[in-house]
Formats: structure tokens, C-alpha cells, sequence
């Protein structure tokens, strides 16, 4: 179910206020450029959509994540979702940021309720479980994420 202070809305509301969250977070990016600082870099493509970005992760030798930016370009769900994970994941440990992808993506993917975890304002990207194929848009950023921090070299690709 909604966290607390949602439990009021309807769920017309709610999706109003979804939409807007994704489209603010889309056309003002969070964190959105290089980092001079990145220890760690991946990048993503969705050729079903044409979404493409690059994420950056500054990962210090305690496996803390200092700092993370994304650059691309792509609709506007692949870039608030992006905007959503930096914003999300910085200050995190590693393995904090890969228990969030999970929960993310199998909320997105509608496989589970996140463990139970409250997604916050990353529930607004649970919309597109209504339009499969706006699910990899919004899965991009979280597969790049598990990309950079493990280290692959290969690009990865929703295809
Ligand atoms: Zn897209």
C-alpha cells in the first residue's frame, strides 16, 4: 500500500502527481552532466526507444558512493528515472545501491512490491507497468547503475 502522507489522495491525484514529479525530474534534470571525480562509468542504450545515457558513480575505498551524475539523451521517463537514481543513490554504500536496484526493478517490472521497501518518489515511475514497453526506458538507469558498479565494460543494452 501508499506510504502515509499519500494514503489521503485518490489514485486520479496520485497519478497527477506522478506526472508531474516525472515530468519536473525530466525537464530539469538532477545531477545531470560529467563528474570529474567518476571511479566508475557505464553506459546504457535502449534502442527500442532510443534512449542512450552515460552514468558516472564516484565510489570511494570504502565502497561509498560520493558523488553520481548521468549525461544522454532519450524520452522523458528514461531521464527522470535517471535524474531519480542519482538523486537516490548518492551517499550510498555499493551494495545499498544494488539492493535498491533490485527492489526498483522488480518494482517496475511488476514482479514484486519492492520487497516491502517504500520507494518514495520513485513509486511515480510505477506507471509504466501499464505500458510494457516504457519499462525499459525506466529500467535503463538502474541496469547501467548495477553495470558501473560492478565494473562490466560491455555497454549494456535492454535488447
Ligand atoms: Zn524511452
Amino acid at each position: 500500500m501508499s506510504s502515509g502522507h499519500v494514503q489521503s489522495l485518490s489514485s486520479d491525484e496520485l497519478r497527477e502527481l506522478y506526472r508531474s514529479l516525472i515530468l519536473d525530474h525530466a525537464k530539469n534534470p538532477r545531477h545531470f552532466g560529467k563528474l570529474d571525480t567518476a571511479t566508475h562509468t557505464s553506459e546504457g542504450i535502449n534502442p527500442l526507444c532510443g534512449d542512450k545515457l552515460r552514468l558516472q558513480l564516484e565510489v570511494d575505498a570504502e565502497h561509498r558512493i560520493r558523488d553520481a551524475a548521468f549525461e544522454g539523451t532519450g524520452c522523458a521517463i528514461s531521464v527522470a528515472s535517471a535524474s531519480l537514481l542519482t538523486e537516490t543513490i548518492i551517499g550510498l554504500h555499493e551494495d545499498e545501491a544494488l539492493a535498491w536496484f533490485d527492489d526498483v526493478t522488480s518494482h517496475l517490472t511488476g514482479t514484486s512490491d519492492a520487497n516491502g521497501r517504500d520507494l518514495g518518489k520513485l513509486q511515480a515511475l510505477g506507471g509504466v507497468r501499464d505500458f510494457p514497453a516504457r519499462v525499459k526506458c525506466a529500467t535503463l538507469a538502474w541496469h547501467a547503475l548495477r553495470s558501473a558498479i560492478e565494473n562490466t565494460d560491455e555497454p549494456v543494452s535492454t535488447e
